[in-house]
């Protein structure tokens, strides 16, 4: 039983998040956001690095525990942003010298899939559906195994593009999903459908979906519902075939895009023809946050997987992995 500390920082948010005897009692974060264009990796970087004392003390606050309660600090290794994950880890270097506390680095993605459980899932297909990261997960023979991914860019990303196209700040999803919500079926524009095999591709549906921002012909309300109807009809496809190809009885959604309630409501539909169970995290565990990274970091330090903050080659296996992928972490906590 123990307390630990969880850093997020990949992209955006900069969260802090503590679980206590394996339940989460603090959340806190701090997203940066733009008016207008997407995200300036220095730029969320210097947010990050503003914050996270403000966020530490809050979280701590919100737990009702002292620094020095703290039994380890578990921080996002990678995948992300390069100058934001840097934030992270220096903090957690940081903590770990001044509280004399290990440090456990895990993968952001897994946290996401690990913190599914609190739901109740127990062995699920996940379909991570972030800004950057779009996978379709299982766990099989000790490794969280990519069964489809997308081939270029991660569904958050091609829908804050769309909607920078179409002059609207990050992140674009929200506001992109209010606009669908207002256009029906008879106003569907047909759009490109890319599934190859278990992967997606969205490039080319981007392609075509800024020429139809930019010829002005159509509406911006009809753009956004053709989006959603396509692509998410190509996320729920790969992930129907990976729960069929693996014999799994459960769909786990995960990821900021997994707010979307088409998205969800879709997934809904699918699980229900193919009676598997679906589940889904409550928003503030949904999207990036520390709480998440707290949950997995607990398990893995109750399993031994830590640093010591006395580790001679601390400096060497503290480091940021902005490219880590989900199938290169081999999981000992299980
Ligand atoms: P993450 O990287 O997991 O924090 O997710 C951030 C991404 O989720 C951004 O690209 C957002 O535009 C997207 N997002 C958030 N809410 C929604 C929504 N309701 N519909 C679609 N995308 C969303
Ligand atoms: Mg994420």
């Amino acid at each position: 039983m123990a307390i630990v500390l969880g850093i997020e920082s990949t992209a955006h948010t900069f969260g802090i998040g503590i679980v206590k005897n394996g339940e989460v009692v603090a959340n806190k974060k701090d997203m940066y956001t733009t008016e207008k264009g997407g995200i300036i990796p220095m730029e969320s970087a210097k947010h990050h690095s503003l914050k996270k004392n403000e966020v530490y003390f809050e979280a701590l606050d919100e737990a009702g525990i002292k620094e020095k309660d703290i039994d380890a600090i578990a921080f996002s290794q990678g995948p992300g942003l390069a100058p934001c994950l840097l934030e992270g880890m220096k903090f957690a270097r940081e903590l770990s010298e001044k509280l004399k506390k290990p440090i456990v680095p895990v993968n952001h993605c897994i946290c996401h899939l690990e913190i599914g459980k609190l739901t109740g899932a127990e062995d699920p297909v996940m379909l991570y559906v972030s800004g950057a990261n779009t996978q379709i997960i299982a766990y099989a023979a000790g490794k969280y195994r990519v069964f489809g991914e997308t081939l270029d860019l991660g569904v958050g990303n091609f829908i804050d593009t769309v909607a920078r196209f179409a002059g609207i700040g990050f992140p674009g999803g929200p506001a992109l999903e209010k606009l669908a919500a207002k256009s029906s079926e008879e106003n569907y524009i047909r759009l490109p459908y890319k599934v190859k095999g278990m992967d997606i591709a969205l490039s080319g549906i981007q392609t075509k979906l800024k020429q139809l921002i930019e010829n002005e012909n159509h509406d911006l309300n009809d753009i956004a519902y053709s989006l959603q109807e396509t692509v998410f009809a190509m996320l729920v496809e790969t992930a129907e075939r990976a729960l069929a190809h693996t014999g799994k009885k459960e769909l786990l959604l995960g990821g900021g895009v997994a707010c979307n309630s088409r998205l969800q409501e879709m997934c809904k539909i699918m699980c229900k023809e193919r009676r598997a169970k679906f589940f889904c995290p409550e928003r503030p565990l949904l999207v990036d946050n520390g709480a998440m990274i707290a949950y997995l970091g607990d398990i893995m330090f109750n399993k031994g997987l830590k640093v010591a903050h006395t580790d001679k080659k601390l400096k060497e296996k503290i480091d940021i992995k902005p490219r880590q992928r989900t199938d290169e972490v081999e999981v000992k906590w299980k």
